[in-house]
């Protein structure tokens, strides 16, 4: 297994505050990276031959152009993708848009844009239709990202609003992930798609494998939304450098049994030991929060013996 893929969480800040933020970005005033974190990032990757690709994002990571334009400018001695994550409130100023997307136009591999209810109090679409234009017209790829939970606007209403630039850029959806502060919507209102019971539960990082660097250097094993809100920090980088954080990931049982067994095992387990658990969940990935927002569940499979003794199932 090989790492290809880091997403740099550049900063905790955001000038939204959409309900539905997975990391509670809008509800802080946060950590951001400064110039020597970023340096101390950027060599570590640099030094990772496998990673290919750094996806920046946050908070809203375009509140700080110049630590962007940074790690655009960083010199890596092989081809390493560079893509920004943001919800395109820059985009309002065409000129301004236009001026940082044609001069970064070769460096920058894709622009991610979220969008959907509850960016609208704070976003103008037409920020985002600008950014799509200008990004068409310099070759970049762009991708709207939407959530939604039952009773809000549907899938197609945000295609509607993006009228005919829509038709130049993917657009992906989602149910909203009960976590950090999308978790207070009612129970009743999340979308959810996945059966404990019935539906294989496998963790989605194992297709395309990346990492997650946090504002605090904190390295997590994946760039899911809920894996902060979860105990599998695996390192940080004023502590040790990447290629070993990596290796502790490889050679982490756990993570082992979740890269190749997906939850079967964990299942398996819960079920032998009686222990309830959510059973209806818009992504495995909740499961993985719900088993590692806390030691219990490692303090389960220790007391079981479950990486010691034949009992693994
Ligand atoms: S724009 Fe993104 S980071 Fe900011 S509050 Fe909304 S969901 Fe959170
Ligand atoms: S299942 Fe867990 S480890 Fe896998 S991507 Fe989701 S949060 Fe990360």
């Amino acid at each position: 297994m090989e790492f290809n893929n880091v997403a740099i969480l550049l900063t905790e800040n955001c000038n939204a505050r959409c309900e539905m933020c997975c990391d509670s970005r809008g509800h802080v005033v946060g950590k951001t990276l400064d110039i020597d974190e970023i340096d101390l990032i950027l060599q570590n990757i640099y030094d990772v031959r496998s990673i290919n690709h750094i996806s920046i994002t946050g908070g809203e990571p375009m509140l700080y152009k110049d630590r962007i334009e940074y790690i655009l400018n960083y010199k890596f001695d092989r081809k390493v993708n560079i893509s920004l994550k943001s919800n395109g409130f820059w985009g309002k100023d065409y000129s301004k848009a236009e001026k940082f997307i044609s001069k970064y136009a070769k460096k920058i591999s894709k622009i991610s844009l979220s969008y959907d209810e509850f960016h609208i109090p704070f976003i103008n679409v037409d920020s985002l239709r600008n950014i799509i234009k200008i990004s068409t017209k310099n070759n970049i790829p762009t991708e709207v990202v939407a959530c939604f939970i039952k009773d809000s606007m549907k899938p197609g209403d945000i295609l509607d609003m993006l009228g005919d630039d829509s038709y130049y850029t993917d657009y992906y959806f989602q149910p909203v992930i009960k976590t950090g502060s999308a978790s207070k919507f009612d129970n009743d209102k999340y979308i959810k798609l996945l059966d404990a019971d019935s539906d294989v539960l496998a963790c989605i990082s194992t297709s395309d494998p990346d990492l997650t660097i946090n504002p605090n250097l904190d390295v997590f094993p994946c760039c899911s939304q809920v894996i902060e809100n979860t105990i599998l920090k695996i390192g940080n980088l004023k502590e040790s450098n990447l290629i070993d954080i990596i290796q502790s990931i490889l050679h982490n049982e756990v993570f082992c049994t979740l890269f190749t067994e997906g939850f079967t095992p964990f299942l398996n387990l819960l079920n032998k030991n009686d222990i309830n658990y959510p059973k209806k969940l818009a992504s495995p990935c909740e499961f993985c929060e719900f088993l590692f927002k806390s030691d219990w569940f490692l303090k389960i499979l220790e007391n079981e013996k479950f990486y010691s003794s034949s009992k693994k199932q």
